[in-house]
């Protein structure tokens, strides 16, 4: 006999795991991309690798430590205590909610090419159209907003089961293991800064409009005109947001022919572009155009030994440090 999720909340509910929950599978909520749904543009033609947005992404998420590059003092940020050593994070982590990443092929020195060549790439959550990682949470610590579609975390009502980890197709839920009461951690786009007007860190230090902020119908017909434009010309790029008046004219380097997160996983609102495919920045090439929430709650009903294994483990943990962390 299957279980489906309405039985597993049950089954979770009436073994007295999801006491304090709030059960409600927010992706069932909005099915569709938000009327307002706002989301980032990163186009890697553009990117020079300056990590101005890890560092602001730090910066404005209170997030320090484990991170920023930087030896030489050579970034100005006020925030950088001149005599500190930073590292260079290798990966998305609990300190790490944003990352740039660099692929490169044979002697490595044609920018935005496969040949000889090299290119950056930015990762961070990806704030899917319909989020596997909020489809799983038993509790609704993860939420997409009807609004603008920003997949945020509410870690008061996480209980630390991990399925978000599990069912992201992207591997961006991060699990906060140093921490007596660890949360998950990831991209929330800034949205803590809308309400003063403010927009995604990564896009308002972005010195060269790499990334930018916007409405995602904006984003994707700004995505879908630059692959029409022709290499070799000048382009205007607006800078921070889409629809600025601030802009750059640079040289159009060729794309490859994709705009990725406009299928991927049901769609994203965040967006990608590039001089090579995106399989060489990483991305795994099994990602189709189907929605993951469903898929993913078919897979994870199919072993409910881990089922239990991670609630019963994730609620214990959680109660035992929090009412440790409250004594
Ligand atoms: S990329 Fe992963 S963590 Fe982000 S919304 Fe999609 S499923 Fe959730
Ligand atoms: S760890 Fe579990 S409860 Fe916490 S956000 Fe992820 S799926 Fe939800
Ligand atoms: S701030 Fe802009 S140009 Fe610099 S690494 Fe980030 S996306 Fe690239």
């Amino acid at each position: 006999m299957g279980m489906n999720r309405r039985d597993f909340l049950k089954l979770s509910a009436g073994s007295g795991l999801l006491l304090a929950s709030d059960v409600s599978p927010s992706f069932a909520a909005t099915p569709h991309l938000p009327p307002n749904a706002v989301g980032i543009l990163y186009d890697a033609t553009l990117c020079i690798g300056c990590k101005s947005c890890m560092v602001n992404c730090k910066k404005y998420n209170s997030v320090e430590g484990g991170a920023v590059y930087q030896k030489d003092g050579t970034i100005p940020y006020e925030h950088i205590t001149p005599n500190r050593i930073y590292d260079a994070p290798a990966d998305l982590s609990s300190k790490t909610l944003n990352i740039i990443k660099t692929y490169k092929s044979g002697t490595g020195v044609n920018k935005d090419s496969e040949t000889d060549g090299y290119s950056f790439v930015k990762m961070h959550c990806l704030h899917c159209i319909e989020p596997a990682c909020a489809s799983v949470c038993p509790v609704g610590a993860l939420r997409k907003s009807s609004h603008d579609g920003v997949v945020s975390y509410d870690s008061k009502k996480c209980i630390g089961c991990r399925y978000c980890q599990i069912a992201c197709p992207f591997g961006i839920p991060k699990f906060e293991w140093e921490n007596a009461t660890p949360s998950i951690v990831k991209c929330q786009l800034c949205h803590h800064r809308f309400k003063d007007n403010g927009y995604s860190a990564c896009c308002e230090f972005c010195p060269t409009g790499a990334s930018i902020f916007g409405k995602v119908v904006d984003l994707r017909e700004e995505a879908k005109r630059r692959l029409t434009l022709t290499p070799g010309t000048y382009y205007d790029y607006p800078l921070q947001t889409v629809g600025s008046s601030a802009t750059m004219p640079t040289k159009v380097t060729p794309y490859y022919d994709h705009v990725y997160g406009l299928e991927e996983a049901g769609g994203t609102q965040y967006l990608l572009m590039a001089g090579v495919s995106f399989d060489k920045l990483g991305f795994n090439p099994n990602i189709t155009s189907q929605a993951y929430p469903e898929l993913t709650w078919d897979y994870i009903v199919k072993i409910p030994w881990l089922i239990g294994a991670l609630v019963v483990a994730g609620a214990v943990s959680h109660l035992v440090t929090r009412d440790k962390s409250e004594k």
